[in-house]
């Protein structure tokens, strides 16, 4: 395994959960000096700070220059498609104990069958303190064997409330105070949670010369580590290096810490006002800024070819792809596209395009959100995958540590010299 997938494997392995990915590009940004700055408490000018807001994180690396320079963003997302917890959990039935789950997103649900999965997220306690929890795996959906219904063989049908319903053991359970007990809570302890299954199986190198890569989470957790390992390996550019990492984004983004929200643009307001821009210095650094939207896209799938454009036929390990979409379902725009060109030119890395069939209605990302928002320039990018939105996703092991090049190349501005 290459030392960047070795990585990404154990960044994804520490990151069940949104809040536990932001907690990790904390742990990683304070490791190599960055400071945290806490929203309620006056915003310090220094060069190298983070923020997290519940599963979103936001890192900047400021020059030192006083006059207003541009923000080069990259933007990602924390969360990945699949099932919460639901309040009040525990049932039993026929002696068996089960966990009532609610779909989160829109995840591959017959990928979710027949695999092990633990609980991950936050748990709220009586005096508002937040405890971020991870059990083995403790519950599992089980497929209906065919003997009882001979029609599962032809057309699976998943009744999402009656049907995905796991077991957790035997008898009466009471899950959420077995998840508290894992933290030394106690069930009375524990006043509100954020539980999401999670895939307990670890990535691995698969294929047989060895150049595929199969894990849960890869949609979006190979771009929030691409942007963290650019942001910590890439040397000093002229403008504000910005990581903005947001929840939500398979949900539609609108929330206090999703690309729909506030979060962003009080940052970047708080850094301006931090150095004196001023009104207009703000409106200025916005002008002269960038976005990348990094987000997992498709390769083409070799069963189903005639689902994607016959000109466009992205395959893994070949670079990561350029997003494009007229009805800006991707923010992608002649200038934007010029823009990732000079990166991935100035960085070495191939670059690939993906375009949707017509007859194919295409997913969305955090980029035209951001740049609704914001105005900036916004170019949407990612790592191209099979099986997005499984439970385990599959790319390529090269794909990702070139989209951590170009991001790092970005980042130093060496767009500018090429
Ligand atoms: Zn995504």
């Amino acid at each position: 395994m290459t030392s960047h997938l070795s990585d990404l494997a154990a960044f994804i392995t520490a990151s069940p959960s949104a809040y536990h990915a932001a907690a990790e590009v904390a742990r990683r940004l304070e490791a190599a000096g960055y400071t945290r700055q806490h929203e309620t408490e006056p915003w310090q000018p220094q060069g190298r700070r983070f923020l997290v807001r519940d599963g979103a994180v936001i890192a900047w690396r400021a020059p030192s220059t006083e006059q207003p320079v541009g923000f080069r963003i990259v933007g990602a997302h924390t969360d990945s498609p699949g099932f919460t917890l639901k309040p009040d959990p525990a049932s039993t039935a026929f002696g068996w104990a089960q966990a009532g789950l609610e779909v989160y997103g829109g995840p591959l649900v017959n990928s979710w069958l027949d695999r092990e999965f633990g609980l991950a997220g936050r748990l709220i306690t009586r005096d508002g303190e937040v405890r971020l929890v991870s059990t083995p795996a403790w519950l599992r959906i089980p497929q209906l064997a065919p003997h009882l219904d001979r029609s599962v063989a032809e057309q699976l049908r998943l009744d999402r409330q009656l049907h995905l319903k796991p077991i957790t053991g035997l008898g009466a359970i009471d899950l959420v105070a077995a998840v508290a007990a894992t933290v030394g809570l106690e069930r009375d302890d524990i006043d509100g949670h954020d539980l999401f299954a999670a895939v307990t199986e670890p990535p691995a190198i698969i294929g047989v010369a060895a150049d595929l890569f199969a894990s849960p989470r890869l949609d979006n957790l190979s771009s929030v580590h691409a942007g963290l390992v650019a942001l910590l390996a890439s040397g000093p550019g002229p403008e504000v290096a910005v990581l903005a990492c947001f929840d939500h984004e398979e949900v539609g983004s609108a929330s206090r810490s999703g690309a729909q929200g506030p979060l962003l643009e009080s940052v970047l307001q708080r850094i301006a006002a931090s150095r004196g821009w001023g009104v207009d210095g703000y409106q200025r650094s916005l002008a002269a800024s960038s976005l990348v939207s990094a987000d997992a896209g498709h390769a083409i799938h070799p069963n189903y070819p005639q689902l994607h454009d016959p000109e466009h036929r992205p395959v893994v390990n070949a670079g990561p792809l350029l997003k494009v979409n007229a009805n800006q379902r991707y923010a992608t725009q002649g200038p934007s596209a010029a823009l990732w060109h000079r990166v991935c030119r100035a960085a070495g890395v191939p670059t690939q395009v993906f375009v949707s069939n017509n007859e194919v209605p295409c997913g969305s990302t955090i980029g035209p959100l951001t740049a609704t928002r914001l105005g900036i320039v916004t170019v949407d990018v990612g790592i191209p995958l099979l099986s997005m939105h499984s439970a385990r996703e599959l790319c390529g092991t090269s794909d990702p540590g070139q989209l951590a090049a170009a991001l790092s190349a970005y980042f130093e501005g060496a767009d500018h010299s090429t």
